[in-house]
Order: C-alpha cells, then sequence, then structure tokens
C-alpha cells in the first residue's frame, strides 16, 4: 500500500482501495499489473513506435485504419495520448528522443534513415 500510495493522485484512501480491490483478486490479476508497470518502467514500450505501453506492438501500430503514409512525430508518450484524446487524427504515430548531447543522444542514436523510410513506404517498424 506505502508504494501504491507514492503514485501522483493517489493518496492513501485511493491507495487503501487499490490494496483491498487487489486482495480480493486472483493472483493473476496483480501479476499482470506488475508486469504491466516492469514493462512500462523498464521503456520497453512498442517496438513499432517507441510509445510506452505494455502492449507490443501497441494499439495504435495494430489499427489497420491508420494512415502509415502520414507521420505524427512526436516526443513523449504522453504526447501520443494527447493527440489520440482528440480523436480525429488517423496518422501512425511515433515516439522520438530529442537530441541531447549531454545525454550521448546523437543525430545517429536518433535513426532518422529509419524514420524517412518509414515516412516514404507507409510501411511500419522504425522502433525507437
Ligand atoms: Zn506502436
Amino acid at each position: 500500500m506505502t508504494e501504491l500510495a507514492k503514485l501522483p493522485g493517489i493518496g492513501r484512501k485511493t491507495a487503501q482501495r487499490l490494496t483491498f480491490y487487489l486482495l480480493k483478486q486472483p493472483v493473476e490479476t496483480a501479476t499482470r499489473l506488475a508486469e504491466a508497470i516492469r514493462t512500462v518502467a523498464a521503456g520497453d514500450g512498442c517496438g513499432e513506435c517507441g510509445t510506452l505501453t505494455d502492449e507490443d506492438p501497441c494499439a495504435i501500430c495494430r489499427d489497420p485504419r491508420r494512415d502509415a503514409t502520414l507521420l505524427c512525430v512526436v516526443e513523449e508518450s504522453s504526447d501520443v495520448t494527447a493527440i489520440e484524446r482528440a480523436g480525429r487524427f488517423r496518422a501512425a504515430i511515433t515516439c522520438w528522443r530529442p537530441l541531447s548531447p549531454l545525454e550521448g543522444v546523437g543525430p545517429e542514436a536518433l535513426h532518422l534513415d529509419r524514420l524517412m523510410e518509414r515516412w516514404r513506404t507507409g510501411e511500419r517498424g522504425c522502433g525507437k
């Protein structure tokens, strides 16, 4: 319960309520939740678009209605959420780390060639 209460927006009472809920569930429920949290914390995410998610590929990349020739490049997974919340954008979306020489992220780390190939061909799978 202490760890749940450390999450943003979750106070002591909500953490207690979540704990009691989990205690009433089959152990598989808690195991799936723990694995989802581990996946997000490890930064694994979607292998196609780089969005932090516990599914690979993510729901956006699996969506056959997406126009893969239109590619929206965002910096953070939270940006994907904001765009998806608008509900009108049907392009493929990919997360791309910004240049950060101090963190060792130079142009070669961005794999811009794969991003351009994905955009040019409309194919998926450019990666993180
Ligand atoms: Zn994806």
